[in-house]
């Protein structure tokens, strides 16, 4: 009998009474690894009023005994970090290292979420006017929502629902379909850790369980990682039943080689970049923009990049995994071939990958293009696989209005041994996240992450340390304290200055 993915609804784990089911695959052989549940209206409403009544004890609990539970947590995460990691494995394709480090990112976010107490401290200023003192206070929000995209499904929950329930909040997580049992084992350790269960809740779903808690009137906040378009919904929807709302979306990352940068260094960094995680990732970097000479380096890279060979995760020799599923092979594998119709010149084909022993997963090879132009779809549009393409730029100005000139603004790079070229670049350049010499500039919790334009919808720049202002509201408050009655023949203060 197949396994089916559980939920946890109402302080347990339950077993939906839906009458759809997904089969979620191991996408290196298709084999049926469990059957995850679209979750019915009830459960979705139960998870919320459960969610909603639990807020009303759980933002009293003192702050240092939320601190000490997710210390505890973050504890529990550590020592079960390869079992996750491998659970992650089977059903992302992700090789067993960077599955760890999938693991390993969201740990730090469990980590920084530990100093709760300095980061929900107020602000006091004595005496604003006579024997009156005005200072803010922090509090949580009440019932926050997560939706979260199958790429990173250890890391990107964790973004979410250590800090909003470390602020006082309660949380539902609607975790990706396609490989939810991850965000489970994360949510069992987190009861596991103290954390009342009602406190977290995870139901399974897709469209309609979003929408259902994206209109539900007792839903406060709502963060979403995902793709633009279902960004866009889940932003517009959400602020449209004035929800606050963040929304991190798609990409397409460029990275700039200038002709002074240290040859190995930048083709090793590309080439990680580039086909890492079988280039689904949202950082992940999906143009070069080889500036003057720096064209004539396009054959060492292309030999670099044959050199991967993606295998099954538990093959050590593996450089990457399979995409998530046929649709998204199917996809890339279209892509490749528009590009190839549009005029791009096809240096290395990743199509029809064969694996020996996973003849029916999901690989794409390492594929490189050059002569590719703005007007094409391959650069148009977030491929989300292995497939990088090499663009062309006279000058640094031209690289630099190219990135500025893409719609998407997550992360970008340049390798230089220049100072002044990179001081340039990070002053001129309109992303989110800038590397140099850095192929990932992932930044760690204790930062900010965001990204410009159709990257990121919301007003709170957040994940790490801006999350907690996402997740709470600051009260301030005026007080004077008296201590004789008003005499005879004040008289009242009209004005709106203190007095
Ligand atoms: P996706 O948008 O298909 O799915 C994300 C979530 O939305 C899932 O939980 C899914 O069930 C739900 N969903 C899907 N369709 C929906 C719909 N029509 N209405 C409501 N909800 C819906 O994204 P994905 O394919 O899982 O993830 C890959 C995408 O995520 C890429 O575009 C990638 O760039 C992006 N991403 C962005 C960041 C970032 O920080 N900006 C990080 C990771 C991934």
């Amino acid at each position: 009998m197949l396994e089916k993915i559980n939920m946890f609804i109402d302080g347990k784990s339950i077993v939906s009474q839906s009458n759809q089911w997904l089969n979620v695959t191991n996408p290196a052989n298709q084999e049926v690894l469990y059957q995850v549940p679209m979750a019915t209206h009830n459960e979705v409403e139960t998870a919320v009023s459960s969610a909603k009544s639990a807020f009303e004890t759980w933002k009293d609990v003192p702050v240092p005994v939320r601190a000490r539970m997710v210390l505890k947590y973050q504890q529990l995460l550590k020592e079960n970090h390869d079992t996750i990691a491998e659970v992650l494995a089977e059903e992302t394709g992700k090789t067993f290292e960077d599955a760890k480090g999938d693991v390993w990112r969201g740990i730090e976010v469990a980590e920084h979420a530990a100093g709760i107490a300095s980061m929900m401290m107020g602000e006091y200023v004595e005496n604003v006017a006579n024997g009156i003192d005005t200072y803010s206070i922090i509090q949580p929000l009440g019932v926050c929502v997560g939706i979260t995209p199958f790429n990173f499904p250890a890391m990107i929950p964790l973004w979410m629902f250590p800090l909003a329930v470390v602020c006082g909040n309660t949380f539902v997580l609607k975790p990706s379909e396609q490989d939810p049992k991850t965000p489970m084992i994360l949510a069992d350790l987190f009861y596991e850790a103290g954390f009342p269960r009602d406190v977290l809740q995870v139901v399974h779903g897709g469209k309609d369980q979003v929408n259902q808690l994206l209109n539900h009137d007792d839903v406060q906040a709502i963060s979403f990682v995902g793709s633009v378009g279902v960004g866009e919904h889940i932003y517009k929807t959400g602020t449209d039943n004035l929800k606050r709302v963040q929304a991190f979306t798609g990409a397409k990352n460029h990275l700039v080689v200038m002709p002074d940068a240290n040859k190995s260094q930048t083709i090793n960094g590309i080439v990680g970049a580039a086909c890492g995680a079988a280039g689904q990732r949202c950082m992940g970097i999906s143009v070069c923009v080889m500036v003057g000479e720096a064209k004539s380096w396009e054959n060492d890279l292309k030999l670099a990049m044959q050199k991967l060979k993606p295998n099954y995760w538990k093959n050590k020799d593996s450089a990457y995994g399979p995409l998530i599923n046929k649709q998204a092979k199917t996809r890339v594998e279209g892509l490749i071939t528009e590009g190839v119709e549009s005029g791009a010149s096809l240096l290395l084909d990743g199509r029809n990958y064969h694996v020996e022993g996973f003849e029916n997963g999901n690989f794409v090879g390492p594929t490189l293009f050059t002569d590719v132009t703005t007007d094409m779809s391959i650069y148009e549009n977030e491929i989300f696989g292995p497939v990088l393409c090499l663009m062309h730029a006279e000058t640094l100005e031209d690289a630099i209005k190219m990135i500025n000139d893409n719609p998407y603004g997550n992360g970008t790079s340049i390798f230089t041994n220049s100072g002044a070229a990179a001081r340039k670049f990070q002053h001129e350049i309109k992303v989110g996240q800038v590397g140099v010499n850095i192929p990932i500039p992932v930044p760690l919790p204790f930062f900010s992450f965001t990204g410009w334009r159709k990257s990121f919808y919301g007003d709170q720049h957040a994940y790490g340390k801006q999350a907690v202002k996402f997740y709470t509201e600051t009260k301030t408050v005026t007080s004077r304290w008296f201590e004789s009655d008003i005499p005879e023949g004040h008289s009242p203060n009209l004005s709106i200055n203190l007095r």
